[in-house]
């Protein structure tokens, strides 16, 4: 068990604890460095403690030789972290459990329709999207593509939470975002009804990122998230989830996210070029700090 976890449950010290988290579904790229060294340089402002925590629990895009590649590239950046490691596929009972609790509170219910039949329903129209993109889903508005009655029992179907029902029962939320000076804190008003019905527990697999994230956050007493500004929107979601759940809520701080040479997001998926690819071309841990401010 880490050092900071059994501190944290045993309330021996109120230590600060970090997670850098990312998905073994490509190699790590410059955006992830970033990330990890400011993990780590606010936890050792902080006199805190850094975790890593793999974030696979999609089965369909993850890879153990992806954690492998990062693990790689994290140490060849001179970062330490505690283990053992956080596997989210390793802890699907611990989701489905989370599931159980918003069941009992009437909160969730099935939703069968597909992405593309989600799409082709709204394409006509001007629909409003989530913060990710995808088009805003309220139950009533898409119940004629997505009626449990027109589906059979053994289809598979992902399980959604009923936002309004949800917002009925927990007072107007906002979460604590640190100024990067690390003292000033300043309250971000959680816009809840900007994400509609999300999506907590996929066809594919038990748990969805958010659901992951909130319970792991809570089950390893991390107190600081440092991430990308990317996952700005998406703290609203883990706050109100964090509140139905009654799990203590940890404070955030969203860095910038580094660009491309475009001013484009880097992604594992466009390939943007890796830490590898960089390291093979002659690149060193102190040359990838300079390329990213660190
Ligand atoms: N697993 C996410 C990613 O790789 C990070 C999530 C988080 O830090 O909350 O982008």
């Amino acid at each position: 068990m880490h050092l900071c976890y059994i501190a944290y449950v045993t309330n021996q010290t109120p230590s600060p604890v970090l997670r850098f988290a990312p998905s073994p579904n490509g190699y790590l790229h410059l955006g992830h460095a970033y990330s990890a060294l400011l993990n780590a340089q606010v936890a050792r402002e902080l006199d805190g403690c850094l975790l890593l925590r793999i974030e696979d629990i999609d089965i369909t895009r993850c890879r153990p030789g992806y954690e492998t590649a990062l693990r790689e590239d994290l140490a060849w950046l001179g970062l330490e972290w505690e283990e053992p490691v956080r596997r989210q596929s390793e802890h699907f009972d611990d989701y489905t459990k989370a599931l159980g609790r918003l069941r009992a509170l009437d909160l969730l219910y099935r939703s069968y329709a597909s992405r593309k039949e989600i799409a082709a329903a709204v394409a006509s129209r001007d629909w409003p999207r989530d913060p990710d993109g995808a088009p805003l889903y309220p139950r009533e508005a898409l119940r004629a593509i997505d009626d449990p009655a027109i589906h059979a029992e053994d289809e598979p179907f992902s399980l959604r939470l009923d936002m309004g029902k949800a917002l009925a029962l927990v007072p107007p939320l906002s979460w604590q975002e640190l100024q990067p000076d690390l003292t000033g804190i300043e309250a971000v008003p959680a816009e809840l009804a900007r994400w509609g019905d999300v999506i907590l527990a996929r066809k594919e697999f038990p748990s969805s990122y958010h659901l992951a994230v909130v319970c792991d956050d809570a089950l390893q007493g991390v107190s600081h998230v440092v991430r990308g500004h990317d996952m700005f929107q998406a703290t609203a979601v883990h706050r109100l989830l964090q509140q139905l759940f009654g799990l203590p809520q940890p404070v955030y701080r969203h860095h910038a996210l580094v660009l491309g040479e475009e001013g484009e997001k880097l992604s594992k998926s466009l390939a943007s070029k890796s830490l590898r690819a960089l390291r093979a071309e002659g690149m060193t841990p102190a040359d990838v700090r300079k390329l990213v401010g660190m």
